[in-house]
């Protein structure tokens, strides 16, 4: 697959991110989730999140990451309606100002958003994400107490950021007890998506692993199972969607068996995984050595692909093109 006429580049990707997280606080209960803590009535009529991060803290974490361009503002998510969702998305707005004024680029992922909500974060944020998870009754079992992971508010948010112009990323949660045709059927989905609007930039292919005592590496059928998902994923979305893989959810002796199958990018990469704790992350040092010895290089490259640069309001446009110059064109 690598070098050689008319085969595939040899570059994979990856953006130096540091993560925020404005709050855990979140009305979803989904099945599998080691993160939230469940929002108080307080919270929930407007007074300020419990665990909110203040600028302080903020600041600290991104000083101490000064070479993370990106950052990654996860949260919780406090239900539409309620009186303490306005403090809540005013808070988003405040950290991804924040980040800006601290020479990063902010890239939001915090749960379904209102035409307005959505629209207000793209003149901050060069791209914004919310994983689709995947379709079917394994995931209509984890999501019964999660009213904003249902697969009709999951497609309307994708279509949405479509008709605003917002590159965009999503993603599936695999091995959660999915069928091969559900996940055929979840990328048909995405690819379709992307034929109407174009926006989809990258497409996670994130494993589902167990957090806490039951923490365990991807035993080696799921992984031969997910090479053919990854392959298959490769086949249905358009060339330009990139396809991610967590390197910290793989085991890394198989990362080149899935760079073949088609990963062409390794995502935002922190010192570690607020999501899934337990696995932690390798270095870019440790992976960029065993990538090259196995012919691939690895390249930074910001939030926001090359290729929807042109897409972003021109204040963020030209900041995130002299970002990327830096980078090396990357992208
Ligand atoms: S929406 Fe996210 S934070 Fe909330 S329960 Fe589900 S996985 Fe956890």
């Amino acid at each position: 697959m690598k070098g050689g006429c008319g085969a595939r580049s040899t570059v994979i990707t990856w953006s130096p991110s540091v993560t925020l997280v404005p709050t855990r606080a979140c009305f979803n209960a989904c099945g599998y989730c080691s993160f939230r803590r469940s929002p108080q009535r307080g919270e929930l009529a407007g007074d300020p999140l419990g665990d909110g991060l203040d600028d302080a803290t903020a600041r600290a974490r991104l000083a101490a990451r000064p070479l993370a361009r990106e950052v990654l503002l996860l949260s919780g998510e406090l239900p539409p309606g309620s009186s303490g969702r306005s403090r809540w998305f005013a808070r988003l707005r405040q950290l991804s100002a924040l980040a800006l004024a601290a020479g990063r680029l902010p890239h939001t992922n915090a749960g379904p958003l209102s035409l307005r909500e959505m629209a207000a974060l793209a003149r901050l944020n060069p791209s914004l994400g919310l994983m689709l998870e995947g379709l079917g009754p394994a995931y209509d079992a984890l999501h019964r107490q999660a009213p904003s992971k249902a697969l009709a508010v999951r497609l309307q948010q994708l279509e949405q950021a479509g008709r605003l112009g917002i590159p965009f990323t999503t993603g599936l949660l695999l091995g959660v007890g999915e069928s091969q045709a559900e996940r055929r059927d979840a990328l048909e989905l995405i690819a379709l998506l992307q034929g109407r609007w174009g926006h989809i930039q990258e497409v996670i292919l994130q494993p589902w692993r167990p957090g806490g005592p039951g923490a365990a590496l991807l035993p080696s059928a799921l992984v031969e199972e997910l090479l053919t998902t990854i392959a298959e994923a490769r086949r249905i979305l358009p060339p330009e969607v990139h396809l991610q893989l967590p390197p910290n959810l793989w085991p890394v002796e198989r990362l080149a068996d899935a760079l073949e199958a088609g990963i062409d990018d390794l995502g935002g990469i922190d010192t570690g995984d607020v999501i899934n704790p337990a696995y932690s992350q390798p270095t870019p040092e440790q992976l960029r050595g065993r990538l090259a010895r196995q012919g691939w290089r690895l390249q930074p490259r910001l939030c926001v692909h090359g290729r929807w640069l042109a897409w972003l309001p021109p204040p963020l446009r030209r900041r995130a093109e002299a970002m990327a110059q830096a980078l090396g064109g990357a992208g």
